[in-house]
């Protein structure tokens, strides 16, 4: 991982052990690419992480050997050939982890199978979420990964935006922009599968794009992001081309407003579920509430949707070094829909909105 230095990522394994002691336990299995990423450095898959007290151990296959030797400055590699959670147990015992947590939400039935037979069900205890934690609060290298990511998102909309013409599809543009992405802006690719949707198909949140032309006059909400250095980003911009139809102008000014009252009621210690309300609150007192069918933001980092989780029922409190998506929108089946995304840092006192393309 490029941007991401040794004594980060031990300051990270430091933080993750510190929970383990917490938790009581002296071993973690960790299975997530991402996670496994996050603790290590790691930039293959299908590997394993056995995290001790004193130890970490990184178990890959002859592909990502050399890789792994590479990339984890901190961590022994070790071949597996018979199987990832059979070599993982064998490793735990050798080294007499007694309470090992592992991820049990992630492995399949025959691997959680394995690693009891392996390691017997006594030492072996369910564990979750104490890396996606850690993971909640960005580091300041994380936000600058992050700060690229919105860089190349922005420069690439801004140029296929002044290539769109009458006649073009939807996928067309998404293609397009994300070959600008990719092979002229440097990311590894998008962060998503990019969603542009013209007209009464922008009613749609999650709108695949298709054949769809773009008329003389049309509304184009494009919801996009890059991947570069393992790190990603999301935005969301819905712009009229040609003549701005009255209603789109309304809805669109309501959508701003509700962002920029989530966005001012950003700070660390307020409830993930109060500045969901700073913009669902508003939308329902125009009249738009029933419009406005999913949560107000999510996190970024090392995944495109990872915690914490701004919505209505979104448990907890913001932090400094969080980095969110404020994504409100209203959708009128039929019509056309308005979803503006920008993304926010939490301050030490307020929040940096790291994304600066213009709104309209
Ligand atoms: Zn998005
Ligand atoms: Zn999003």
């Amino acid at each position: 991982m490029a941007d991401i230095t040794a004594d980060e990522l031990a300051r990270r394994l430091e933080a993750l052990r510190e929970s383990m002691r917490r938790e009581k336990l002296d071993g973690l299995i960790l299975a997530s690419e991402a996670n496994v990423r996050y603790v290590s450095g790691f930039s293959g898959s299908e590997s394993v992480l056995l995290v001790g007290a004193r130890s970490l151990v990184l178990l890959t296959d002859f592909r990502y050997v050399e890789e792994a030797e590479n990339t984890c400055p901190h961590a022994l590699v070790r071949l597996h050939k018979k199987g990832l959670m059979r070599t993982v147990a064998a490793e735990a015992r050798r080294r007499r982890m007694k309470r090992v947590g592992f991820p049990a939400g992630r492995l399949t039935v025959l691997q959680a199978d394995q690693l009891r037979q392996g390691l017997g069900a006594r030492r072996l205890k369910r564990s979750s979420g104490l890396v996606e934690r850690l993971r909640l609060r960005k580091s300041p290298a994380e936000v600058a990964a992050i700060r690229n990511c919105l860089v190349i998102a922005q420069k690439a909309y801004r140029s296929v935006w002044r290539r769109l013409r009458p006649g073009m599809t939807e996928s067309e543009a998404a293609a397009e922009l994300e070959y600008q992405m990719r092979r002229r802006l440097g990311a590894s690719g998008p962060a998503f599968e990019t969603i542009v949707a013209f007209d009464a198909h922008a009613s749609e949140p999650h709108a695949k794009p298709g054949r769809k032309r773009l008329r003389a006059s049309s509304i184009v909400l494009v919801d996009w992001g890059a991947r570069a250095g393992f790190y990603n980003c999301d935005l969301t911009r819905t712009k009229p081309i040609g003549r701005i139809p009255r209603k789109f102008a309304k809805i669109r000014d309501i959508v701003l407003e509700a962002q920029k009252r989530a966005i001012e009621a950003i700070r660390p210690g307020v409830r993930l579920r109060d500045v969901d309300a700073a913009a669902r609150s508003f939308i329902a007192s125009q009249g738009y509430g029933k419009r406005f069918g999913h949560g107000l933001g999510h996190g970024v980092g090392l995944e495109i949707h990872e915690g914490p989780y701004v919505g209505a029922r979104g448990r907890g409190r913001l932090e400094p070094g969080m980095v969110v998506t404020v994504e409100p929108g209203i959708y009128l089946p039929g019509e056309f829909g308005v979803r503006i995304e920008d993304m926010a840092l939490v301050t030490d006192d307020g929040a940096e909105v790291l994304s600066n393309l213009p709104r309209l």
